[in-house]
This record gives structure tokens, C-alpha cells and sequence, in this order.
């Protein structure tokens, strides 16, 4: 066993550059009335990075509260099904909310606090985000008000009631397609007026800079424990890594320590909704091209005319129409590589999953999972697969049950 296998050689890498940019991509998109406040948040951010109370502070919630260190667990059955490599999950579903997302709100509350910020706000689509965000605002004491489109709000009556329960505001959004794009404007709109006494908790790893970076960092834990976990268990490094890109925060976080190790494989699995070739899909590097949403210069679903175009997939989680910088200049540099599954895979990997591990997966998870069942069963026995097991799939029975009826299914 090198000594490389233990310790990340990530250290070296250059991104995001002073102007916030990977590469092409990235940087800060924003009305100038912004540039002021992402500037104290990049000033305080690198503050507390070397800051050893906070990092002590934050470094006893994830241990205390959230959870961490999440299991890695071998999935014997799983690994047995499909005949190839031997597979590991990553259980990001085990920490406190049910998924990776408390990473990024805890550690931005807590960098909110030590601000001396009073109030929380965030955008949520689903509701995830939202609920994480509300629930690290309880925990550390500060008023939080989420915005959320109208129609997600309809959709997503559960997770309203959940993040009043835990003491949040929740705004409706009542313009463009009413869902989660509309709300990141609105969010954007508030911190602009209040952000004197205001941190905006951006939920992944897109948005001007410094939040890529900062969500990125947060989210870097779920590597760092794989390596370290890994290594106890195999003495080695992972083959192939696998995770759901959304907006791209649980993928980095498991990619990132590894960037530095070349016989280490990376795969982000996106959004194929109906099918790439149908339209309805959220496979921005199938269909995307370049533009700037959300403050960052990116992939981005939109027509000729630069109009942002609708989204589907089956998990609420993938479906944005933009993806984090980092990953366009990942993709570019060759480093990452990127696929879909559609629909019908990620609901085909959820129902064998459950029955053979006793894991109801996101639905998000499911579509790195249907990846999963396409690559292992090439690869060899001796070789290593991580899955990142971004959430549960509590959240996801009732929209599953529109397209399975149990007892029917064979995995
Ligand atoms: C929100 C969410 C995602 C997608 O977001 P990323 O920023 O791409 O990680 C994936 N899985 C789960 C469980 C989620 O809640």
C-alpha cells in the first residue's frame, strides 16, 4: 500500500482561480448591488477555514448531530446480481435529514453565525434544501424564510410542513414556471435588499462565486471519510466512482479527494428523464449549451432565443436546467465523464436496490445506480465500485407508487 492511496493529491489543483472561474466557466454573473456581499462572504469563508473554533465547532455537529462518519457498506447482494466489480455504497442516507445536503446548510449556518448574520434564507425546489437549511437554522438559533415556487409548493405539501415545524417562513413564488429556478431569483432579489443582516444558503455547487467553492468544500467530507474508509477496508484506491449530478454538490464531494489520482475513474450520472432525444430531460451536457443562470457561466437547457426550457425527471433533485461550473470544466478537461439514465432505469435500480440491500434509495441515487447496473457487470472481480448513496427514499414512495404497482416487479 502507497502512501498516495491514503493521503489526497488533490492539493495541487488550481480551481477555482482568484476570479472565481474553472477554467471557462463559473466566476460572479450578478448585478454589481451584489458584488459587495459576495465579497465579505468569500472574506469571511477563507477566514474560518483557518479559523480552529470553527472548524472544532463544525467538526462536533457532524460528528454529533449529523452523524458523520456516514458508513461505506459493501452491498454483497447487489455486487452478487450484477457479476462485476465489488460494490460499495457511500451512506450520505444515514446522515441527520436523510441526505448530503445537511453538509452544505450546516457548515453555511455556521459560517452565517459567525458573521454575525441574524437571518437564514434559501431556495428550495423539492423541498430538500429547504428542510436541511430550516433544520441547521433551528439548531443554531437563527430566523430562517425559504422561497419556493407555488406549483413546488403544491407538489411538495409534506416538506412545507416540515420546514414550519422547524420554525422556517416559507414563501411561495408566484412568477415564470413557479418552480425552483423562479425561486433562486427571488432568493437572489432578497439578499440584494437585506443583506446586511442576511447570508443566502445556496443549495449545491452552482450560483456566483464563492459558493461553488464554499458548497464544494463542505461537501469534500463525503471523499475524505470514502478514502479513509476504503482504505481500512481494501488497503486501496476505488476503481470508479459513482454519483447523481443534480446541480453537482454529493458528486464533487465524493470526486473531489480522488481528482489527484488518475487510475481512479469518475462518473456523474445526469438526468434522462423521458429520454435525451425526447426533450424532457434535465442532461445538460446532452442538450445544454453555454450561457449564464444563477450567477455562473455554465451548461444551461435553453432555447435559441437564451429562454431557459422546461425540465423533467422522475427525481425532483435532478431537475435543474443548469449544473455547477466545476463540473462543465471537469468534463472538458476530461478528467470527469459524463452520462444520463433515464426515468425508467433510475425506477428499475429503486426497486432492486430495496429488495436486495433493504435500501429504498432516492430517486435521485437510483439514476448512479441504474449506471451501476450498466457498467459493473463488464468490469472485473477484483475491481472496486463506490456509489454515492446521496439520500433515502422515503420522500420519493409517494411519486414512485404513480409508476410501480408492488408485487409486479422483477428486478
Ligand atoms: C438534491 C439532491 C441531489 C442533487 O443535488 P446535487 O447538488 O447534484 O447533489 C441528489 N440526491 C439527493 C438525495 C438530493 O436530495
Amino acid at each position: 500500500m502507497e502512501e498516495s492511496a491514503i493521503l489526497s493529491e488533490t492539493q495541487s489543483y488550481p480551481y477555482p482561480d482568484v476570479k472565481g472561474r474553472y477554467g471557462a466557466y463559473g466566476g460572479k454573473y450578478v448585478p454589481e448591488t451584489l458584488m459587495p456581499a459576495l465579497q465579505e462572504l468569500e472574506e469571511a469563508y477563507t477566514a474560518a477555514k483557518t479559523d480552529p473554533g470553527f472548524q472544532q465547532r463544525l467538526d462536533a455537529l457532524r460528528r454529533d448531530y449529523v452523524g458523520r462518519p456516514t458508513p461505506l457498506f459493501l452491498a454483497e447482494r447487489f455486487t452478487e446480481h450484477l457479476g462485476g466489480a465489488r460494490v460499495y455504497f457511500k451512506r450520505e442516507d444515514l446522515a441527520h435529514t436523510g441526505a448530503h445536503k445537511i453538509n452544505n446548510a450546516l457548515g453555511q449556518v455556521l459560517l452565517a453565525r459567525k458573521m454575525g448574520k441574524e437571518r437564514i434564507i434559501a431556495e428550495t425546489g423539492a423541498g430538500q434544501h429547504g428542510v436541511a437549511t430550516a433544520t441547521a437554522a433551528a439548531l443554531l438559533g437563527l430566523c430562517c424564510e425559504v422561497y419556493m415556487g407555488e406549483e413546488d409548493m403544491e407538489r411538495q405539501q409534506l416538506n412545507v410542513f416540515r420546514m414550519e415545524l422547524l420554525g422556517a417562513r416559507v414563501t411561495p413564488v408566484k412568477t415564470g414556471t413557479r418552480t425552483l429556478k423562479d425561486a433562486i431569483n427571488e432568493a437572489l432579489r432578497d439578499w440584494v435588499t437585506n443583506v446586511g443582516n442576511t447570508h443566502y444558503v445556496l443549495g449545491t455547487v452552482h450560483g456566483p462565486h464563492p459558493y461553488p467553492l464554499i458548497c464544494r468544500d463542505f461537501q469534500r467530507i463525503i471523499g475524505e471519510e470514502t478514502r479513509r474508509q476504503l482504505y481500512e477496508k481494501e488497503q486501496r484506491l476505488p476503481n470508479l466512482l459513482l454519483a447523481c449530478v443534480g446541480g453537482g454538490s454529493n458528486s464533487i464531494g465524493l470526486f473531489f479527494d480522488f481528482l489527484g489520482d488518475a487510475g481512479v475513474r469518475m462518473v456523474g450520472v445526469e438526468a434522462g428523464g423521458l429520454g435525451v432525444d425526447s426533450g424532457k430531460h434535465a442532461a445538460r451536457f446532452s442538450g445544454g449549451v453555454l450561457g449564464s443562470l444563477h450567477g455562473a457561466l455554465s451548461y444551461v437547457l435553453q432555447d435559441v432565443h437564451g429562454q431557459i426550457t422546461g425540465t423533467h425527471s422522475v427525481s425532483a433533485g435532478l431537475d435543474y436546467p443548469s449544473v455547477g461550473p466545476e463540473h462543465a470544466h471537469l468534463r472538458e478537461s476530461g478528467r470527469i465523464e459524463y452520462t444520463s439514465a433515464d426515468d425508467q432505469e433510475a425506477l428499475d435500480a429503486f426497486q432492486l436496490v430495496a429488495r436486495l440491500e433493504g435500501i429504498i434509495p432516492a430517486l435521485e441515487s437510483a439514476h448512479a445506480l441504474a449506471h451501476a447496473c450498466k457498467a459493473v457487470p463488464d468490469m472485473g472481480k477484483d475491481e472496486i465500485v463506490v456509489i454515492n448513496m446521496s439520500g433515502r427514499g422515503d420522500k420519493d414512495v409517494q411519486q414512485a407508487i404513480k409508476y410501480i404497482s408492488p408485487g409486479e416487479q422483477s428486478p
